[in-house]
């Protein structure tokens, strides 16, 4: 399938000579190819981190100590250390016209040095110069060439990232291999736009970054770097585009309504629609009414009650006759769907079940059962949805929640339960306005930026750890009156028990003062237990609930109005966020309160000051994205940009609308990519890893 013209990129870089099995066990895991074999296309998008600079040659007399120096020295002799002495370090007296120098190894090998250092010829070497005892030295130089290696020796020397056991010397080898095979392919981008912004060209760009004539050539926003950058955000746009365009081309049905169950349903709500959820509701209806596949996206800050929209949009498509299905990413939120829609549910006269891994045996084979003959109208869940042996009457909405936790194939394997089925996906993850164009740039989007009214907002404070008595002592007074407190531990260390254990002994330690008062939620706990826990919360039995960050997602009791995070410091800003959503549902002001470690850096003191200042979850992720760079912004632990390598959102963001706007283009110009530049951007969609979207040009 893959053209042929590529393989030389996705050659296993063991093929490269003097890349052993041990060699490629370091560069599998420098690369993160995770178990799989690194390919020379990997070593290529392994961008350089920084370089040192070998410009300046100096004449010994002219050496500034402490600065990097690239310097011409006739080998005088070795002095090796006396046998047995291995602590002693290995020097070589050397010299110009104008001054000595000597340079110096510890633990090195006799041989190897001889070899380097023939006496009475001359050799280049490169590295940081010191003053030692009076005379000038040099530990280590990283480069020792001799007249034709400093021909060629690159004056800016690209600096990688590295894993422990590789040795930069074997990156640098590895890529000159790699670099001499990187073929010269046709072009995929649009000539007018390569002139434009005067990109070179692929084969070129790689080289500049990996051998770069000047420092700018290394930085994000040089031509070179701008068009990697371009192409793979062009990759990920023209697999959404095809995504969406598969879908989209399979007709859809329309489902019409006249609205009776949303009618219901709204009358039975305890408070009345925000206009943007009467906005979005709207965009919906009209999509589903559409013979035409809806993907659309709900994007809406954590509490701006997303949930009730995606009821009505279910409510549409089964006064249509038409089934729903709500898949959530895990197990209590899941439960809590069904348990916050079941009175909604109940008064329009919608028949709900829940299907997750817990339902096994006879239950699990009566849900299917009356699925199958259209008793069940709204089937929510979790993942178990869309297994093998789950089939629908006749599935016309699926909503997927918090999608980030899902990707394209689980939105497809959804999908594919029906015929022709709707898409509605909603996430609570603020998402910079670049940022959604990135991750969701196949779907249509509906946002709600306001908060329901009548919410009181958090009063948000930091308060060092020593000070934990006071802390305990304002939670007895905010128990006293009956309000309802999390109390979140974090899971960051190494191993989970460690984790676990402190917070089972933050548990321990507050139930001795507060009693029965107080319980434990965490991940490691089986599902019904979980769920039993957050019903007795959910229903005032206990009150001070204590958990990891299994409540970070949708967890939904208006009646807890405190938060205590131990350890903010060592959450990011979005996951806080998330979690301080939790509370601030109901009448009641709340209170939240970061408990963290002094002193603070700097970065985690701007921060904590941030979640004080605003509640704003749009405003937040911007500056988290400013605080950052592009990590960690969806709150998936320390990983980057998921899928990307190359682009960062903070420099090429801009260049997202652009690749959108191009994608569709070439689709509408050549929808299954047979023209010349159709076949080159097929090859550009296997660089980047995209190769998936190719096989949707097949199926119809
Ligand atoms: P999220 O968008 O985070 O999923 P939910 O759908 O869980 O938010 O809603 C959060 C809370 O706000 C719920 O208790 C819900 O009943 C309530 N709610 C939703 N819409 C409104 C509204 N228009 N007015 C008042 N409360 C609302
Ligand atoms: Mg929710």
């Amino acid at each position: 399938m893959r053209p042929p013209i590529l393989n030389p990129l996705f050659a296993s870089l063991s093929a490269l000579p003097g890349i052993g099995p041990k060699a490629e066990k370091l560069f599998a895991r420098l690369l993160a190819r995770d178990g799989e074999p690194p390919r020379v296309i990997d070593l290529m998008f392994h961008l350089p981190s920084g370089f040192v600079d070998r410009r300046n040659q100096p004449k010994l007399s002219e050496v500034v100590p402490d600065t990097v120096v690239t310097v011409a020295v006739t080998v005088d002799r070795h002095r090796p250390p006396p046998p047995h002495r291995t602590r002693v370090p290995y020097n070589i007296e050397t010299h110009d016209d104008t001054n000595t120098l000597t340079i110096t190894y510890f633990n090195a090998r006799q041989d190897y040095l001889q070899k380097l250092f023939p006496e009475g010829e001359t050799r280049y070497v490169s590295g940081t110069a010191t003053l030692y005892d009076g005379g000038l030295q040099m530990v280590h130089p990283d480069r020792v060439v001799d007249a034709a290696g400093f021909k060629k020796l690159p004056l800016i020397d690209p600096v990688y990232p590295l894993t422990e056991g590789l040795h930069p010397n074997q990156v640098r080898k590895a890529l000159d291999l790699a670099l001499a095979r990187v073929p010269k392919l046709p072009e995929w981008q649009d000539q007018a736009w390569l002139t434009r912004n005067a990109y070179p060209s692929f084969a070129d760009a790689l080289r500049s970054i990996h051998r770069p004539a000047t420092p700018d050539e290394l930085r994000p926003e040089s031509t070179a770097w701008s068009r990697l950058a371009y192409d793979e955000i062009l990759a990920s746009q023209l697999a959404l585009a095809l995504l969406r365009a598969h879908m989209r081309g399979r007709a859809g049905r329309g489902s019409a309504s006249e609205g009776r169950l949303r009618a219901r349903i709204t009358a039975a709500l305890p408070y009345a629609l925000t206009p943007s959820q009467q906005r979005a509701t709207a965009d919906i209806v009209a999509d589903l009414a559409q013979p035409q596949r809806m993907l659309r996206l709900l994007h809406g800050d954590v509490g701006s009650g997303k949930t009730v929209v995606a009821l009505l949009a279910a409510a549409t498509v089964i006064e249509a006759g038409r089934q729903a299905a709500l898949m959530a990413p895990t197990e209590i939120l899941a439960r809590q769907h069904l348990s916050s829609i079941a009175p909604l549910a109940a008064a329009a006269g919608i028949r709900v079940a829940i299907l997750t891994g817990r339902e096994r045996g006879r239950e699990r084979a009566d849900i299917l059962a009356a699925l199958a003959a259209g008793d069940i109208d709204l089937l929510v869940g979790t993942h178990a949805l869309f297994q093998e042996d789950v089939a629908f009457a006749d599935l016309a909405l699926a909503v997927v929640d918090e999608q980030h936790r899902f990707g394209v194939h689980q939105r497809l394997a959804l999908a594919r339960k029906g015929d022709a089925v709707d898409l509605l996906v909603l996430t609570a993850t603020p998402i910079p306005r670049t940022l959604v164009l990135t991750y969701f740039g196949d779907m249509d989007v509906s946002e709600l930026r306001e908060k329901p009214a009548g919410r009181q907002g958090v009063d948000t404070r930091t308060v060092p750890l020593s000070r934990l008595a006071e802390v305990i002592d304002a939670v007895a007074r905010a128990l006293d009156e009956g309000r309802r407190v999390y109390w979140v531990c974090p899971l960051v260390a190494e191993s989970e028990s460690v984790d676990l254990a402190a917070a089972e002994e933050r548990y321990r330690a507050l139930k001795q003062r507060f009693g029965d008062a107080v319980d434990l939620v965490h991940g490691r706990m089986r599902g019904g237990d979980k769920d039993r826990v957050m019903e007795r919360f959910a229903t005032g039995a206990t009150r001070l609930l204590v958990a990891t960050t299994v409540i970070e997602v949708g967890v939904d009791v208006p009646e807890a109005s405190v938060m205590v995070i131990e350890h903010a410091e060592r959450f990011g800003l979005a996951q806080l966020h998330q979690l301080r959503g939790r509370i601030g549902r109901g009448a009641e002001r709340s209170t939240c309160l970061l408990l963290y470690r002094a002193p603070l850096g700097a970065a985690a003191k701007s921060r904590l000051a941030i979640l004080r200042e605003t509640d704003d979850g749009f405003r937040i992720a911007e500056e988290d994205l400013r605080l950052r760079g592009e990590g960690d912004v969806l709150g998936t632990r320390q990983s980057g940009m998921p899928g990307f390598h190359i682009a960062r959102i903070e420099v090429h963001g801009k260049l997202l609308a652009a690749a959108r706007d191009d994608a569709a283009l070439m689709l509408a110009r050549d929808a299954t990519l047979q023209s010349p530049r159709g076949s080159a951007l097929r090859d550009l969609l296997y660089l980047f890893a995209r190769d998936e979207a190719i096989r949707l040009l097949g199926a119809g």
